[in-house]
């Protein structure tokens, strides 16, 4: 399905639909968007934070087991990348019977997944897919259906699947542009020569960090995000001076979120291998200038 609005709008659609038999939802929380989903959802029903690595500034990924999620739970909710701590799960959690719900914003299309390991998949598809301001939404069909009669049409899943993402005027020009997407992907030898690429250029960015004496990534290696590369230098007042002087060198954004400060480079599919490259050439400079 493709529905208009962020990610956000998934935070309350989803405790909305999938609360249908306990009222109970088990969430991980591995940074700021998790935190966002379990707080929306919080106002729909009862909602028990399983693991969180918020005491490690969401460094890495927590390790939960099925026996952690409470029986009767309605769905287990992940991010399963965190685009603000570069973080992404190494493994899908075994929840048993219980439908799994995961948050891939941040990382669809950089990886072949296996849905049918997933109740329902939400992606605001402004990262690797089309213009912000539409969602993509893959679900079990056993699970449409549930939302009680007070919620608002708009925000019930099977009103959507029953006319084909198109019960009101759909954004026609992201969706567009994500069809465009697609068949660029399929051009290129589908998700999996996408995610070889992707893995191509988190791999250099990550090995240079690693080997200089001025950056380090904070994230546990086998928890980073191959979309997004979180990096410091150690002291604030340089991370500032780096971001300031890539600036000028013509490379925006490299600013970590305001909330954890450091560098962050956002490497998504339609940023090239030259980004990397030139990325890593300004780090060479840079910590060369400031041994
Ligand atoms: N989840 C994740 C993982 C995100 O990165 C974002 C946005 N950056 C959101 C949810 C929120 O999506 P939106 O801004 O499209 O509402």
């Amino acid at each position: 399905m493709f529905l208009q609005g962020g990610g956000t709008l998934q935070f309350a659609m989803v405790p909305l639909n999938l609360l249908r038999k306990s009222g109970k939802a088990d969430y991980i929380i591995t940074g700021s968007w998790a935190k966002k989903a379990a707080k929306e959802a919080k106002k729909f029903g009862d909602i028990k934070i399983v693991a969180s690595s918020e005491e490690s500034t969401f460094s890495y990924i927590p390790e939960v087991k099925k026996e952690d999620f409470r029986e009767d739970a309605d769905y287990v909710h992940i991010t399963y990348n965190n685009t603000i701590y570069g973080t992404h799960y190494p493994y899908i959690p075994d929840t048993g019977d219980i439908p799994l719900v995961a948050d891939m914003s941040s990382c669809i299309l950089s990886e072949e997944i296996d849905v049918t390991k997933f109740g329902l998949i939400y992606a605001g598809a402004q990262k690797n897919v089309a213009p912000a301001g539409v969602t993509i939404v893959i679900m079990r069909e056993d699970l449409i259906g549930f939302a009680k009669g007070t919620v608002p049409t708009y925000l019930d899943y099977k009103v959507h699947a029953e006319n084909d993402s198109a019960y009101n005027t759909p954004n026609c020009f992201a969706i567009y542009v994500a069809g465009e997407v697609f068949k660029h992907i399929k051009s290129i030898g589908g998700v999996s020569a996408m995610h070889d690429l992707d893995v191509e250029k988190a791999k250099k960015l990550y090995d240079y960090i690693d080997a200089s004496s001025l950056y380090k990534c904070p994230v546990r290696e086998q928890d980073r995000s191959l979309m997004n590369v979180v990096f410091v230098t150690g002291d604030s007042d340089l991370d500032k001076k780096f971001v300031a002087e890539g600036k000028a060198a013509g490379l925006h954004n490299l600013n970590g979120h305001r909330s954890i400060g450091g560098m962050r480079a956002s490497i998504y599919n339609a940023m090239p291998m030259e980004g990397v490259d030139t990325l890593i050439e300004f780090m060479k400079k840079f910590e060369a200038e400031n041994k």
